[in-house]
């Protein structure tokens, strides 16, 4: 019996080349499975390329090894054809690929793929039709193999020039680098073919259609692993709660978050990186760890593959906290299981962020269906903010503005007040800042809620004056966000001007940021807004990290000094002394420094003896309506 190595075949064909093609598409097809590839529509159509050219490559051995063994007989022209068919198709899934990858939609979508679709069926005929459909007598001879082959040069350069020409239709479309790259392994397809045509081949013609399918894998489709600690990119955790979700399979997740790793931006430490890849593989079956952000990963296992999934949870806490003793690291870990309510909107990061904010550090959380409750909350109040930023009107009711008196020691009264804010929505009934603000913040609405607040409290201090109150001006607290929009001072002058008060019946409060260039900005826009009398006011002095230099070089008026620095100051004297000197530092600098949040007579005493100027807190008044100030205010003489 004669092995492949001693057979001749027609047109010095040798398998080799296919088989290396067969392979290398199962190898493709091993990491398709053990990988995490977000299953677009393009990847799905990249799927089909890979078996129909294994398939292509094998049919392409049957037909060259049974036209040897059975002669030019009808089902091995068949064979031939369905190798031809093969290839055609393998272009028609390119023009395909090539279409979703670029993003092509509607009237010009549908003109390509029946162009291509077309082409592949005439091609595909014509073949039949000159190579087992026609007289047995040119089948016998062999004409029947060149004249098909001939229909199969002509089917390739069609196809290839449609496939080029929509590659260059396209290129705009797609990032410069993935076109070189295809170009390239193109390149190398066509001239694998002219180079097998001179030299009068015909085993390469698979081979070369793997480059391109290799190229399009490896630039279009990577794997987002990270190889070293056992992750996946975090944009993949969707897919896989999806597919859980689809699979009605129950699931755990875990997660850990190094609150310092990402306020630095920084990689995990080597010691953290080498805990992680123990946890992603040791402990649970078939767990999947995500990175799903700085500092922040999520394991996800099926719970069905771990029922003393409980037992194991408590041992991987203990490792992290063994860790935390070690290194200092401090993490907040959360917990829980499934639920068909968040699987559905995919909202298990959202939910998990909002645990984060509101839990210590070095703290393990187990969600509950509470947890669940208060996310839907915030989701609604999310939905309200958006809706109050879209509809822009400075009326707004479900924005209310509360006050809180402030007195003024010089004077013995009160002549200010802060507005704080507050939202009136009819599912939750009244919300306080600490349940908004930050996702006002986040999602770029805390702007439209400066414009309503300000607007209101102008609107309210032009009522005060006309019915003869006495008012010095009242403080609207603003996020550093907006300071950097280049808009933000116009902004807040013109709603000024238009209520038609002077400048200096307004304040701002601002907190201090520890970066760099948001230092510049504040600088720049105080100063801005300094020229039209606006007062400003360094909000909750001390609970950051202060940096003196800084705070001196920024033209504030009144410095407030937080709740804490009086809380801290009653409890020992060497505070009450850092307290009290650092208060008549800004004093002999000309800021004025008020206290903020005065519960008790105590308080009072002791910040009158620490060179206050204003105290504010529940000892005056709790917040209230800011129609309620006027009670607090004396009515102008005459
Ligand atoms: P803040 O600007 O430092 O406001 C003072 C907070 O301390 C207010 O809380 C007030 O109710 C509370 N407080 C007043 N007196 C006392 C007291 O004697 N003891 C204690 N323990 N607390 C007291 P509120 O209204 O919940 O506001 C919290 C924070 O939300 C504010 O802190 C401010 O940073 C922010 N916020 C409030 N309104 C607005 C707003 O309109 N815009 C922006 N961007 N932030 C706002
Ligand atoms: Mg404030
Ligand atoms: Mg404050």
């Amino acid at each position: 019996m004669t092995g492949f190595g001693q057979t001749v075949f027609l047109n010095n064909y040798t398998p080799a080349a296919d088989i290396a093609v067969i392979s290398v598409c199962y190898v493709m097809v091993i990491l398709m499975v053990f990988s995490y590839i977000r299953k677009t529509i393009s990847y799905r159509i990249f799927q089909m390329i890979v078996p129909t050219l294994i398939f292509t490559a094998a049919i392409d051995i049957c037909f060259n090894v049974a036209s040897v063994k059975a002669g030019l007989t009808l089902p091995v022209y068949v064979l031939h054809w369905l190798y031809h068919v093969g290839l055609f198709l393998i272009f028609n899934l390119f023009v395909l690929y090539i279409v979703e990858v670029a993003g092509l939609t509607g009237g010009r979508k549908k003109l390509v793929c029946l162009y291509a679709g077309i082409l592949m069926i005439v091609c595909v005929l014509t073949d039949a039709a000159v190579s087992f459909l026609g007289p047995e007598s040119v089948r016998e001879s062999g004409d029947a193999i060149r004249q098909s082959g001939v229909v199969f040069i002509v089917g390739y350069v069609v196809s290839s020039a449609v496939c080029i020409t929509l590659m260059r239709l396209v290129q705009r479309r797609l990032y410069r680098r993935v076109m070189l790259g295809f170009y390239s392994a193109t390149f190398l397809s066509f001239l694998i073919i002219v180079i097998q045509y001179l030299v009068s081949q015909i085993s390469f013609t698979c081979l070369s259609f793997l480059f391109p399918v290799i190229a399009m894998f490896y630039i279009l489709h990577a794997n987002p692993y990270d190889a070293d600690m056992g992750t996946i990119d975090g944009t993949m955790l969707n897919e896989v709660v999806q597919y859980f979700h689809s699979k009605k399979k129950p699931f755990i997740f875990f997660s850990l978050f190094l609150p310092s790793v990402d306020l630095e931006r920084a990689e995990f430490p080597d010691s953290v990186r080498s805990l992680i890849r123990q946890v992603s593989s040791k402990y649970f079956r078939g767990s999947v760890m995500f990175h799903v952000g700085h500092g922040h990963m999520i394991m996800l296992f099926p719970k069905q593959r771990n029922a003393d999934y409980e037992h194991r949870m408590s041992k991987v806490i203990s490792v992290i906290e063994d860790q935390h003793r070690i290194y200092r690291y401090d993490y907040k870990i959360v917990a829980g299981q499934s639920m068909d309510e968040l699987s559905r909107r995919n909202e298990y990061l959202p939910l998990i962020h909002a645990i984060h904010r509101s839990m210590k550090d070095n703290a393990v959380h187990f969600v509950s269906p509470a947890d669940l409750k208060s996310h839907d909350r915030s989701i609604y109040i999310l939905q309200q903010l958006e809706d109050i930023h879209k509809t822009q009107n400075l009326d707004d009711p479900r924005v209310m503005v509360y006050c809180q008196p402030v007195f003024n020691l010089k004077e013995n009264r009160y002549d200010t007040a802060e507005a704080l804010m507050r939202l009136m929505l009819d599912e939750t009934g009244m919300v306080f800042p600490d349940q908004f603000i930050y996702l006002a913040e986040e999602n770029g609405y805390i702007h439209t809620l400066t414009e309503i607040i300000l607007h209101k409290t102008c609107e309210e201090i032009r009522r005060l004056n006309a019915t003869g109150y006495e008012i010095t001006r009242v403080s609207v607290n603003v996020s550093m966000m907006e300071l950097k929009d280049e808009h933000f001072c116009e902004d807040i002058s013109g709603i000024i001007a238009r209520s038609g008060l002077s400048g200096d019946k307004v304040a701002i409060e601002l907190t201090e940021s520890q970066s760099e260039s948001d230092f510049n900005v504040m600088k720049a826009k105080i100063q801005e807004l300094k020229e039209k009398g606006i007062t400003f006011y360094l909000d909750d002095f001390g609970t950051g990290y202060s940096n003196m230099e800084r705070i001196m070089e920024l033209p504030f008026d009144i410095i407030k000094f937080d709740r804490s620095m009086v809380v801290s100051s009653s409890a020992s004297e060497r505070s009450e002394k850092i307290v009290s000197d650092l208060a008549s530092l800004f004093n002999s600098l000309d800021y004025s420094v008020l206290y903020e949040g005065i519960e008790t007579e105590t308080d009072e005493s002791m910040c009158r003896d620490m060179s206050a100027s204003y105290l504010q807190g529940y000892k005056y008044s709790r917040p209230i309506p800011i129609a309620d100030l006027k009670n607090w205010l004396p009515k102008k003489a005459g």
